[in-house]
């Protein structure tokens, strides 16, 4: 899922983020950038192991079989990420990074900065959560 560089209208009347967006702009470009780098060395890998497999015994075949379904579980997790990280350097483009999809509050900084793809304040994720 990868959003189209065109998408993003430069906001006529952008509202003044928080905290400096540039800082997490550059953060989550080198998140994505790692991330893709990642999917690389893991689509290599899955790649080696399917030819691998015509040689191996039943049990590695096994094993082979368990880590390419945990490769595909974080190849999940990895196209998640990518997703939550497209979104929020959407969110940036648009002015409205750092504010809670929710309630519309602004997003602690220290949540942020442990999570810059956090979309919730705190409150509204405990709750999302609880539910
Ligand atoms: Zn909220």
């Amino acid at each position: 899922m990868i959003p189209s560089l065109f998408s993003a209208q430069p906001t006529s009347t952008p509202m003044k983020p928080p905290f400096d967006p540039k800082s997490f702009r550059a953060r989550l470009q080198q998140l994505q950038r790692d991330l893709l780098a990642l999917a690389k060395i893991a689509a290599d890998a899955t790649a080696t192991v399917e030819l691998d497999q015509a040689r191996m015994g039943r049990l590695s075949r096994m094993d082979a079989l368990q880590s390419q379904a945990m490769s595909v579980a974080t190849c999940r997790r990895r196209d998640q990420q990518l997703a939550q990280i497209a979104a929020a350097l959407r969110r940036l483009d648009e002015g409205e990074f750092g504010y809670c999809l929710e309630c519309g509050e602004v997003i602690a900084e220290k949540r942020l900065q442990i999570d810059p793809t956090a979309s919730l304040c705190i409150t509204c994720a405990e709750d999302a959560e609880s539910r």
